[in-house]
């Protein structure tokens, strides 16, 4: 038997509903595969501010670094809106991620022939559309030096060629098993750390993946290939803040936020969770779609915890369950489908595996 400890962080909004339902689903994928699962609860945004005055528990990111793998909800809230910069809710996720090591965010965006009525593009656009998002996730803009005056406030983009180096090679390995094709999205036109960017992905790319098809794509343009011709896309490189836009405007492509799970490595640790916040629109109301973070899950399993045959299982199942519906509101208009329902429809199709 297998050993699996994971430390899972429900956050806030509809984070604990969506992570309601991969908790179900990592329990079922588990006793199919005879891992004995330790689940440890930790406690991460504002329910932790709430609790402790901290964005996140101290134990709680020991507890993460010691892990197998983590599973998160979403954070963040109206209630802490208004609080300083290192007491908001995302200031734990931005620690933990940092503290984990975790740089390399992988999203993968698919667009399924069922779900095309759900989305506002016509069939012939979504046709093959299949592409993985590689987003830096430790450095940039949103980890640099910040400041505030009554009149003028900023913050440091600053990238070092090593952070550059790293992620140009998962892209590149990445790139490698699958349609060979590398697309790094920069400003390189005005911003310097894109001008650095730019020259350190292509030495990378050329000294170590001859064999990947490399071009560079000013964010702006990308933007707008994304909607207009977006099966040109296979494996999307980008910086921290640009990968952080360009994945919520990809997720149209999938038809919801909700569908879009992540991964974010180091060398050792992983952290999964959906691409989405915490939705406070609808929180509460059992309504959350949580296939982004069943996805998740698979994720999990596979890099993880090394099953990638119960990876494959819990996709298969949740493709089932995405080409019959009825699915959550947010995709469907008339007659939906709860979280829990869709839930236990996934654990049905892979209990049928
Ligand atoms: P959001 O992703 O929470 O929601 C955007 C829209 O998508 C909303 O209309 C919401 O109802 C919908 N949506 C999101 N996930 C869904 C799901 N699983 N099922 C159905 N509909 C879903 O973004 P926001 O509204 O800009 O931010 C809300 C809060 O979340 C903010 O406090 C923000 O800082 C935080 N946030 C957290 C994370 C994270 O935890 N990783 C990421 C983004 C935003």
């Amino acid at each position: 038997m297998t050993d699996a400890h994971v430390v899972i962080l429900p956050g806030d909004g509809i984070g604990p509903e969506v992570l309601e339902s991969a908790i179900l689903v990592l329990q079922k994928a588990a006793q199919m595969g005879s891992i004995d699962l330790r689940l440890e609860h930790g406690w991460i945004g504002g329910s932790a501010l709430d609790l402790c005055g901290e964005p996140i528990f101290p134990e709680t990111l020991q507890a993460c670094k010691e892990a197998h793998a983590v599973l998160l909800g979403a954070v963040g809230g109206p209630k802490w809106e208004n609080n300083p910069g290192h007491l908001r809710p995302e200031a734990g996720l931005l620690q933990l991620r940092k503290e984990m090591g975790v740089y390399a965010n992988l999203r993968p965006v698919v667009a399924r022939p069922a779900l095309a009525p759900f989305t506002p593009y016509r069939p012939e656009i979504l046709q093959g559309v299949d592409l993985l998002m590689v987003r830096e996730l430790t450095g940039g803009i949103y980890f640099g030096e910040k400041g505030r005056d009554p009149d003028s406030a900023f913050d440091v983009c600053r990238y070092h060629r090593h952070e550059i180096e790293r992620i140009a090679r998962v892209a590149g390995r990445l790139a490698q098993q699958r349609r060979k094709k590398l697309c790094s999205i920069d400003k390189a036109n005005v911003m310097e750390t894109s001008r650095l960017w730019r020259q350190v992905v292509t030495e990378v790319m050329e000294r170590e993946f001859p064999d990947v098809q490399l071009e560079h794509v000013l964010v702006d343009a990308a933007a707008m290939y994304l909607t207009l011709k977006p099966a040109q896309f296979d494996v999307l490189l980008t910086e921290n803040m640009f990968g952080d836009i360009l994945s919520d405007q990809a997720s149209t492509l999938a038809g919801s936020l909700g569908l879009l799970p992540s991964a974010s490595l180091g060398e050792q640790l992983g952290l999964y969770e959906p691409i989405h916040g915490s939705a406070p629109d609808i929180a509460g109301r059992g309504i959350a779609n949580p296939i982004g973070t069943i996805l998740s899950v698979a994720m999990m399993l596979r890099l993880s915890l090394h099953q990638p045959d119960l990876a494959d299982a819990v996709e298969r199942a949740v493709e089932k369950v995405l080409a019959t519906g009825p699915l959550t509101p947010d995709l469907e208009r008339y007659h939906p489908s709860h979280t829990r329902e869709l839930t236990t429809r996934v654990c049905s199709a892979l209990g049928a595996e």
